[in-house]
């Protein structure tokens, strides 16, 4: 560079995770170790974007009339690759903060993918906010030289060799205002001071970088707005290129929504929504957000107000006529042209959504399973809530198996005569709810029940409360009494019915088994639900939501589960001939063995029972008793 360095240097340490970081970046020989190359470019944009905004905003500016730009040069003898531009530059505190001294939260994450040894983790080295660093993969030294935009402000000089520490120094010559970067090459990375090498990378990786990249003097990218282009002039390769280039994804999107709107406020809008979720979209919320423009100049990066969070999946870029440029990003959000924009982009993605939906469920099913954690949280959106809904999905009892989807539209389709409600059974699995005792009731009547196996959808469904007219309704607080009236849609045996006598002594069974059981159940009652089984617990009407008391127990290991009530099945044959063992002795030993071991399955049902070793010996027991009486009745 030629510039006379001040005598007294300063050296400053790596901050201990970037060390660490450098300690594998230096070492490690990746296969996609050009990306370097875009890591430094995309920064001098950055750069770039950023003094536009300064610029917009009316700020006073050194150099004013210098043009935006990128400029690469390269020294094969030396092995020396330069990338200039001529963007906000950094003041001395600048590059102490931004590089090297303070880590950035996205560093912690990037070195433990790197560290799980994540596929080329190195590829996406810019997702996590440490972009710059990937240059000592291919360099034994860097310096950067730099000139504040902010008059009255020093260049600098920062340099290291990527190991423990770097160097900064104040330069005496005067400098144009922007950064420089002077990476020294590594002997096994020369190639990257090769014109047709460094070219390639810049086609492959930064070709919609929005400001000329000059390659010695050569201008290289393409720099138009690609989503200000009439659809029909761009080919589906520009459209996944730009797609990439964006989201560093490597597959192609799912899908691209790209509109032009003039009224009533007048934007352009290319927006993807990408094939499978980002694994890092639920590591950070920084993931998320469409990068606006107005009138091409990038105002924000990854906005996080024109879509809400729960459609954060849609990736993209928005660029207003409208909107003033000297914005800040902190009265974005009170601007009435931004609010609409925001509006009709998200009503845009729920048009495509709806439209997916009804003309091609078989890809709206893909979606789904891709995207519907990330979409359920929108149960708050109300402004949005019909649309919301006609979206959710849900397995359920008139689903083949666990992959079935029914929108809430399919469920009221098939609704019986008189059913005002829409029930749902919650459980771990669509196996785990179908042999609940519980559904026996709704099988029997053929009613369909929603099978919520997602923690989350109980909380779908107790935010929205209602689909059209009809109420969610727990199969475990249903009214009964209007079920029972529904004709069965199972033939069955009519059990013989109970005697007046057998019926009061039914009631001093259920007496009986409250004693055995003592509080460790609210009540004991006859049941009308069950069919099938014995016995079933079920919850208070007015009680609290298992899944909240999941939660509280989560919080506080302290809070048991709510006292349940314990319901029998009068019909059952176990029952039938407990109630004659009763008859014949109120106080027989059998009776507490039966009823203790009926709760216990019950609990065992639930996922609540916290020891099984009573349960098992019990069992034992019982088998022992029955091996008994089976040889003495098949007389072996
Ligand atoms: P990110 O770009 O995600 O912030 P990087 O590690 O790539 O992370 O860069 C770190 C920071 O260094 C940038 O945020 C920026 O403040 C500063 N920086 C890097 N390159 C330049 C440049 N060419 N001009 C101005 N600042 C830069
Ligand atoms: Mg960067």
């Amino acid at each position: 560079m030629g510039s006379t360095e001040q005598e007294h240097s300063s050296k400053y340490q790596f901050k201990a995770e970037i060390k660490q970081l450098l300690d594998i970046l230096v070492h490690s020989l990746y296969t996609s170790r050009e990306i370097f190359l875009r890591e430094l470019i995309s920064n001098a944009s950055d750069a770039l974007d950023k003094l536009r905004f300064e610029i917009t905003k009316g700020s006073e500016i050194l150099d004013k009339d210098i043009p935006l730009e990128i400029k690469i040069t390269f020294d094969e003898k030396k092995k020396l690759l330069t990338i200039a531009d001529t963007g906000i530059g950094m003041t001395k505190d600048d590059l102490i903060d931004n590089i090297g001294t303070i880590a950035k939260s996205g560093s912690a994450d990037f070195l433990k993918m790197i560290a799980d040894n994540k596929s080329d983790a190195a590829n996406i080295i810019g997702r996590f906010g440490v972009g710059f660093y990937s240059v000592f993969m291919a360099a034994e030294r860097v310096d950067i030289t730099t000139q504040s935009f902010k008059p009255g402000e020093k260049p600098m000089k920062w340099s290291s060799e990527g190991l423990g520490d770097f160097e900064i120094v104040e330069i005496e010559d005067t400098i144009k205002r922007g950064t420089t970067i002077e990476v020294h090459l590594k002997e096994d990375a020369k190639e990257f001071a090769e014109k047709y090498r460094i070219e390639g990378v810049i086609k492959k990786y930064s070709n919609f970088i929005s400001f000329p990249i000059f390659l010695e003097n050569d201008k290289v990218n393409n720099i138009k707005a690609l989503w200000r282009e009439p659809k029909s002039s761009i080919t589906s390769e520009e459209y996944n290129e730009f797609y990439k280039f964006l989201t560093y994804d490597s597959e192609e999107p799912m899908d691209i929504l790209h509109a032009s709107v003039d009224a009533p406020i007048q934007y352009y809008s290319l927006l993807f929504i990408p094939k499978k979720e980002n694994e890092f979209f639920r590591m950070s919320r920084e993931e998320y957000g469409l990068d606006l423009y107005v009138r091409r100049v990038l105002i924000q990066h990854k906005n996080k107000d024109i879509l809400p969070e729960y459609l954060g999946f849609v990736k993209g870029v928005v660029d207003s006529e409208d909107l003033p440029l000297n914005i800040s990003r902190e009265t974005l959000q009170e601007n009435s042209v931004f609010g609409k924009i925001s509006k009709n982009i998200t009503a845009q993605v729920y048009s495509y959504l709806q439209k997916k939906a009804k003309e091609k469920p078989e890809e709206y099913a893909a979606f789904w399973k891709e995207y519907n954690r990330v979409f359920k949280l929108g149960y708050s959106d109300f402004l949005n809530a019909d649309k919301y809904m006609e979206l959710l999905r849900f397995n359920s009892s008139a689903n083949e198996d666990e992959n079935g989807l029914t929108s809430l539209e399919d469920y009221t389709g098939r609704l019986q005569n008189e059913q005002k409600e829409i029930y749902y059974a919650l459980g771990t699995s669509r196996d785990s709810i179908i042999s609940s005792p519980q559904l026996e009731i709704f099988k029997n009547k053929g009613l369909e029940v929603l099978f919520l196996s997602d923690p989350l959808d109980e909380f779908v469904l107790s935010s929205i409360r209602k689909y059209k007219d009809y109420d969610f309704k727990s199969i475990d607080t249903a009214d009964l009494k209007s079920i029972e009236k529904l004709a069965d849609k199972i033939e069955k045996e009519k059990p013989v019915e109970l005697s007046k006598d057998d019926s009061l002594q039914f009631d001093s069974l259920l007496s009986k088994m409250k004693d055995i059981l003592k509080d460790k159940v609210e009540e004991v009652r006859a049941s009308e639900r069950l069919v099938d089984s014995p016995a079933c617990l079920i919850s208070p009407d007015s009680s609290i939501s298992s899944t909240m008391q999941r939660l509280m127990r989560l919080s506080n290991k302290e809070i048991g589960m709510q006292k349940k009530i314990f319901e029998i099945n009068k019909d059952h044959a176990l029952i039938r001939n407990l109630l004659k063992v009763f008859k014949a002795d109120s106080n027989d030993k059998y009776i507490n063995l039966v009823t203790d071991q009926l709760f216990e399955s019950a609990l065992l049902l639930e996922g609540s029972l916290e020891d099984p070793h009573k349960l098992v010996s019990r069992l034992n027991e019982l088998l022992k008793d029955s091996s008994e009486w089976y040889v003495e009745v098949k007389k072996i």
